[in-house]
């Protein structure tokens, strides 16, 4: 058993839908197990035999939870961003070449070895910025050898950090150029998705359902044949047009829905009943240019859970910063900081249907923690683009120290 005490601040979202600040605060926790988190005195005097570490003047919150990631890919994308910032759209760098496609030919060329050591570079940066759990999505393979190809090294990778992944097929993420459209939706629906289940290769189903891209038909169709198949769905909808996404989400009881940028009222409202989770992605948003952003004023209000992520991607965002989302998310979407760092842990976890081990530091829940050099919580956003994290710990064990060298 061990006692972290005397922290200025524990912050943390419950799963009552509470918010808890305490100050002069003790967490206990046995192994990767949190047991108890309350007033120091009362827990070191519950848990005397405990080893004790004093974290006076820190500030302990849960370990983020990175719930839309496209971890795996070869090559590079930095020109595109580049042309981005001289006022090329998505969809015109996508009509020269560039984008998804640009990075399915660099992902296919890669060999398992070089994409996963990429990987493992990446996700020490992510777990360096506080996160402890990670989505991958495949997605840049494109055909049914690359595909598996990247889930497998996803499967791979789990035994390689001491972050948490869990793996999404998005065979839907664009259509390969060497087959029609129609044959490669019948490719992922009658060939990859038995396929992925069989071999137990991801845990959730994704579409890029959008203007361009999937219809809502085709979308329905593969989200349907992987329901039967026993994964569950998420979908990219509404990031480039409204095609009614949200409401699709919310019809095939989809665990989350992903960027909903231009999501419509109505969808919104389906969501909150068919208690889907909506994921916002504010780094993307921004990088996309269009000055517009996901309504999450909306639908907090609605009473959909707004979670936040990176979408860690070569293209449209290359963050691996959830602190940074965070300061995004909170002045872009008008949510306070409660909302926001909810939507970093707890709300995230429940978009990877993880909220019952994951994203709080309450008694029961996995003992993943970060402590920050910060007086009170707020600092989290009020110093912008500095984040003083000092330690990460997942399952009880210190994951990176920013004064030990970590593996
Ligand atoms: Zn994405």
């Amino acid at each position: 058993m061990i006692v972290l005490h005397s922290a200025a601040q524990i912050a943390t979202p419950l799963d009552s839908g509470d918010f808890q600040i305490l100050n002069d605060a003790a967490i206990a926790y046995d192994n990767e197990t949190i047991k108890f988190v309350g007033p120091s005195k009362e827990v070191l005097d519950q848990f005397r035999k405990a080893k004790k570490i004093n974290v006076a003047g820190k500030v302990l919150i849960p370990g983020f939870v990175d719930s839309h990631t496209h971890l795996v890919f070869g090559g590079d994308r930095s020109q595109e961003y580049l042309m981005r910032l001289c006022g090329a759209t998505y969809q015109e760098i996508a009509a020269s070449g560039g984008g998804i496609l640009h990075t399915m030919r660099e992902t296919r060329a890669g060999s398992p070895d070089e994409l996963t050591e990429k990987a493992l570079s990446n996700l020490k940066l992510m777990l360096k910025n506080g996160t402890t759990t990670v989505e991958v999505k495949s997605g840049y393979g494109l055909s049914w050898e690359h595909e598996r190809k990247l889930l497998k090294i996803v499967e791979a990778l789990k035994k390689q950090t001491s972050i948490d992944l869990v793996s999404t097929f998005l065979g839907a993420h664009d259509f390969p150029p060497e087959v029609s459209r129609e044959n490669y939706v019948r490719q992922v629906i009658d060939e990859m998705l038995p396929q992925v289940a069989e071999e137990k290769l991801a845990e959730f189903c994704d579409v890029f359902c959008d203007q361009g891209y999937y219809s809502i038909e085709q979308t329905r169709e593969i989200s349907n044949r992987a329901k039967q198949l026993g994964l569950k769905i998420k979908l990219h909808v509404d990031e480039l047009a409204d095609v009614g996404g949200a409401a699709l989400a919310a019809e095939l009881k989809a665990v989350s829905a992903d960027h909903l940028i231009f999501a419509n009222d109505d969808g919104i409202r389906k969501m909150a009943k068919a208690k889907v989770c909506a994921v916002l992605l504010p780094g993307t948003s921004i990088g996309l240019k269009s000055g517009k952003h996901a309504p999450a004023r909306r639908m907090v209000e609605s009473g959909v859970r707004v979670a936040l992520a990176t979408d860690f991607n070569p293209g449209t965002c290359y963050s691996h910063s959830m602190l940074f989302m965070m300061q995004l998310g909170a002045l872009l979407y008008r949510l306070n900081a409660e909302e926001t760092l909810t939507a970093a842990t707890l709300n995230a976890a429940a978009a990877i249907d993880r909220s019952d081990q994951i994203g709080s530091l309450e008694p029961g829940k996995q003992m993943d923690c970060l402590v920050f050099d910060i007086p009170h919580y707020g600092y989290l956003f009020y110093n912008l683009g500095v984040y003083h994290l000092e330690t990460v710990i997942k399952r009880g064990k210190v994951a990176w120290n920013k004064n030990q060298k970590q593996g």
